[in-house]
């Protein structure tokens, strides 16, 4: 279908394209001069804290965990609504991811049940910004302080979110970000971290090339054991162009959400649904980047599965997505004694919660088509 929406599209301008040109015609296309900038940029965007980037955002988050000394024997608290990256780095680097149930209106971690899930094996929280949507930062660091536990933020998704005027990167302990094409800042792939001092950032170099601690005509040396997870100067080339052009997608992002907002709930007045209980991402402005608009079907007013609307919007024209299942769910997980019934809420908005376009490149238009097309679907299997 021609005028097919998708849930998401990466941006590139030429710009971007001539950058990617120049470095592959400059005869050095990986690591090198560009990631240089890239990561003094990024540093200087983070007001000055030292910041490393890699191949991937999965990468980049093992690394945290491995500069944080987490291993064998030791829990890390984390979330079973994310992408399943973040539970299966805490599993490769021997550790025990320790699921604590969401918040139903945030949909991240619930802070006020972590408490309860520290053990003296927990090294850890990494909470999971979903959609782009902070935490509350101030509780987050004040429970890390208070049980002595480091903080590896999952802000994949929050390239551009801020907590009470401050970028989530700009403060903390370790922030992890992806760069993967769906995300706000893309290098198509790429992830970067946020450092507290030069010590962490020189280790962090260390497990991104294969422990060499030194290379050249003095000799080699290894002393960790570490991957290969360097980023390239290709893909730093577009990360310098991609933060250029973030604050205009910034502001396109907030726009096509307000649009939601105001569309979805004209409509349900429209179809008489006025009763129906479609879930609504947090109406945040200032905090979020809005890296997704995402809704939570009330499955149990309706007589069809998520699966059942998804293709009715796909027929329409209407690319949506899952983000997420509960991890706990996937047979990995199953098959090491975890329950979905464990955390209930994780499982009710892991089956129903589906993700509507939002991406700079939409049409103003799109979000009205999106809403009537929806409501419309909601309307036909109502169950009253
Ligand atoms: C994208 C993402 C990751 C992983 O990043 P990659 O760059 O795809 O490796 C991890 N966690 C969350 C929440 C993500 O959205």
């Amino acid at each position: 279908m021609s005028n097919f929406i998708p849930f998401t599209r990466p941006s590139f301008n030429q710009e971007t394209i001539d950058a990617v040109s120049e470095v592959l015609r400059s005869g050095w296309v990986t690591s090198g001069p560009k990631l240089a900038e890239f990561e003094a940029t990024l540093s200087e965007y983070f007001g000055g804290r030292p910041v490393r980037c890699f191949a991937n955002g999965t990468a980049t988050m093992k690394i945290a965990l491995q500069v944080a000394g987490i291993g064998t024997g030791h829990e890390v608290i984390t979330t079973p609504i994310s992408w399943v990256a973040t539970s299966n780095v805490i599993l490769g680097v021997g550790a025990k991811p320790v699921f604590v149930d969401i918040d139903p209106v945030t949909r991240n971690i619930d802070l006020n049940k972590v408490v309860a899930a520290i053990t003296p094996k927990t090294r850890a929280i990494m909470p999971v910004y979903l959609a782009g949507l902070p935490v509350d930062m101030d509780q987050l660091y004040s429970l890390a302080k208070q049980h002595n536990l480091r903080v590896i933020e999952d802000a994949a998704q929050a390239f551009g979110s801020q907590w009470k005027g401050k970028k989530i990167g700009s403060f903390g302990d370790l922030v992890s970000f992806s760069f993967q094409a769906n995300k706000n800042l893309s290098t198509v792939e790429g992830g970067c971290l946020v450092l507290n001092n030069a010590d962490e950032a020189k280790l962090a170099e260390k497990f991104r090339l294969q422990g060499l601690t030194r290379q050249g005509m003095d000799g080699m040396d290894v002393d960790v054991l570490g991957g290969k997870d360097n980023l390239t100067d290709v893909n730093a080339a577009i990360g310098l162009h991609q933060l250029k052009q973030l604050p205009a997608y910034q502001t396109r992002r907030v726009a096509l959400a307000r649009q939601y907002f105001e569309l979805i709930r004209a409509e349900l007045k429209v179809a008489g649904l006025e009763n129906l209980k479609l879930e609504l991402p947090v109406e945040n402005f200032t905090d979020s980047n809005w890296h997704m608009f995402q809704v939570v079907l009330p499955l149990e007013q309706l007589n069809c599965d998520r699966a059942q609307i998804m293709t009715e919007l796909k027929d329409l024209g209407i690319g949506t997505g899952v983000h997420y299942p509960a991890i706990t769910g996937f047979t990995l997980y199953k098959n090491q004694g975890y329950k979905t019934s464990d955390t209930p809420i994780a499982e009710r908005i892991g089956r129903s919660i589906v993700t509507l376009p939002l991406f700079p490149g939409m049409a103003d238009e799109d979000i009205g088509r999106i809403a009537s097309g929806l409501l419309g679907i909601l309307r036909k299997h109502y169950k009253k």
